[in-house]
C-alpha cells in the first residue's frame, strides 16, 4: 500500500492533529544534530557535546560553551523546509492544534506555526542573568566571546542545558495537547531522549504515525510507520 496516501487518508479524517518533532525535522533546512560530533569536531573541542552543553559547563567554561554554542547550535541563515511549511498549513488549516518541538532554531515560527511548544526552548531568546533584559540571536551571536548585558550581567540563553529541568508549564501544555489529539504524528526522533518516549504514553487517539528516516528506537506500536525524510513525505500531502 501507498503509505503517503494511507497518512493523507489519516490526515483528512482527523479534527485535531498534533506533530511531535526531534531533530530530525531540521536536518532537512541543513542544521546538523549537534549530538552526531565528527572527527575534527571533536579535535576542535576535546569534551563531547553533552558536557560542553551542560550547566556546569555554561558557568565554569562560559567562553568555551559559547563558540561551541555559536558555531554548532546557532544556524541562523537556516530556513524552514517543507515540513516546517506544510506543518503551518495544516495548523492554519485548522487541522493541527499543535507542535511540539525539541528543536531550537524557531524554524516552525518562521514557517508561520502559532501553537509551538519548544521543549528544549529557543536561541531566538536570551536574556541577562543580572537584569533580565531580553536580547535576540543576532545580538548574541555578534558579541564577543562571552555575550554580556549594558549592566554587565553575562547573557544565557534561553535554552534547556544538560542538568536543566524542563518548563513545566510547557510539558503541562504537550500533555494536555497530545492527550486531547485524535491524530499524533511524530517526525524526527529517534524516541530515545527524554521526555519524547513518556509523552507518548498519554496519546489517546485513533491514529499514530512516526515518520523518522533512520529506524525509531522504541517500537511504539503506531498505525502507520514511514521510514522517509520528513519533509519528503509531508510535501506530498494536501492540505
Ligand atoms: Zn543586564
Amino acid at each position: 500500500m501507498d503509505k503517503v496516501k494511507e497518512l493523507q487518508r489519516m490526515i483528512d479524517e482527523s479534527k485535531n492533529i498534533v506533530f511531535f518533532g526531534g531533530a530530525g525535522v531540521s536536518t532537512e533546512s541543513n542544521i546538523p544534530d549537534f549530538r552526531s560530533a565528527d572527527g575534527l569536531y571533536h579535535e576542535k573541542y576535546k569534551y563531547p557535546p553533552e558536557q560542553i552543553v551542560s550547566h556546569t559547563f555554561f558557568v565554569r567554561k562560559t567562553e568555551l560553551f559559547y563558540d561551541f554554542y555559536k558555531n554548532k547550535m546557532m544556524y541562523l541563515e537556516a530556513k524552514p523546509n517543507a515540513a516546517h511549511v506544510k506543518l503551518a498549513e495544516l495548523e492554519a488549516a485548522g487541522k493541527l492544534k499543535a507542535v511540539i518541538t525539541q528543536n531550537i532554531d524557531g524554524l516552525h515560527q518562521l514557517a508561520g506555526s502559532k501553537n509551538v511548544l519548544e521543549l528544549h526552548g529557543s536561541i531566538h531568546r536570551n536574556y541577562c542573568q543580572r537584569c533580565g533584559r531580553f536580547f535576540d540571536a543576532d545580538y548574541v551571536k555578534q558579541s564577543g566571546a562571552i555575550p554580556r548585558c549594558s549592566c554587565g550581567g553575562i547573557i544565557k540563553p534561553d535554552v534547556v542545558l544538560y542538568e536543566e529541568g524542563l518548563d513545566q508549564d510547557v510539558i503541562r501544555k504537550s500533555i494536555q495537547a497530545i492527550s486531547r489529539a485524535d491524530m499524533l504524528i511524530i517526525g524526527g526522533t529517534s524516541l530515545v531522549v527524554y521526555p519524547a518516549a513518556g509523552f507518548i504514553d498519554y496519546f489517546r487517539g485513533k491514529y499514530l504515525v512516526v515518520i523518522n528516516k533512520s529506524e525509531t528506537a522504541r517500537e511504539v506500536g503506531a498505525n502507520l510507520t514511514i521510514q522517509e525524510p520528513i519533509g519528503e513525505v509531508l510535501e506530498k500531502i494536501t492540505v
